[in-house]
């Protein structure tokens, strides 16, 4: 059965007791009512994760963990860093690669993008390539061309490990502003991506939409843009309403069957 995939990006937001917190509400809502078609995974900041993933194995939740960033060398001085071996012997499953927020504010371009990516898949964890165009891309018509040559460079020489990889289309006009894209735009968008992921060797990978996903937008984007599930920031702060988008993935897969 094919399963949705939603993943809560709590960026820098609560410190380890709110995470624990906020992760025993996710686990409850979903203990009390399961969402069987949708994986869900949680993405607290770096020094949350330990307590995150401690709760899920105490509440034996199938709720996953990700983690944000990761860096792109196995270990030595990098101040600040934290590898890939260190995320894996926490438990976690997925690391979030080439989020916007890492690129433009913390000028990752797209060779480190590519180095990261591989760096998470040769080292055994699932990763969730985010790609997407900014507003001035977005009106001089270029979103498309722009998108499928951050999916080449970044996926190129990766092809073995696809099974692993789950691309996030992020416009990044539509993160954390309010304004969603279109189901049309986002529909559009979808299909593209797909033909480029199938010639690079990546029509198995989900491909999920991020940007101002909430309770209330969830289920007509799911139903209408053909995707395979979110990434979502601000509405995955709150069990309520990330529970209500989890909840319209699995309404819309039931669907599907
Ligand atoms: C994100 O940062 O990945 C994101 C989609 O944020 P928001 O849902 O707040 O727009």
């Amino acid at each position: 059965m094919a399963k949705a995939l939603v993943i809560g990006n709590w960026k820098m937001n609560l410190d380890y007791v709110e995470a624990v917190h906020l992760t025993q509400q996710v686990a409850a809502l979903l203990a009390s009512r399961p969402a069987e078609r949708v994986d869900v995974a949680l993405a607290p900041p770096f020094v949350d994760l330990r307590s995150v993933t401690s709760v899920l194995e105490a509440e034996r939740s199938l709720v996953t963990v990700a983690a944000q960033h990761v860096s792109d060398r196995d270990n030595g001085a990098f101040t600040g860093e934290v590898s890939v071996a260190m995320l894996k012997r926490l438990g976690i499953t997925w690391v979030i690669v080439g989020h916007s927020e890492r690129r433009t504010m913390y000028h990752m371009d797209d060779a480190s993008v590519a180095d990261t990516l591989k760096a998470v898949l040769r080292g055994g964890l699932n990763a969730v390539l985010c790609v997407g165009e900014d507003l001035a891309t977005r009106e001089a018509e270029n979103h498309e061309s722009f998108v499928n040559h951050q999916l080449v460079s970044a996926l190129s020489g990766v092809e073995e490990f696809a099974e692993r990889v789950t691309v996030a289309y992020e416009p990044i006009w539509a993160i954390g502003t309010g304004v969603t894209a279109t189901t049309g735009q986002v529909d559009a968008m979808m299909a593209a991506m797909r033909l480029q992921l199938a010639s690079l060797g990546f029509s198995s990978s989900r491909v999920l939409y991020g940007g101002s996903v909430n309770a209330d937008n969830a289920a007509e984007i799911v139903t209408e843009a053909g995707v395979d599930g979110f990434l979502v920031g601000g509405a995955s702060l709150k069990a309520e309403s990330f529970g209500a988008i989890i909840h319209a993935c699995d309404d819309c897969y039931a669907e599907r069957r």
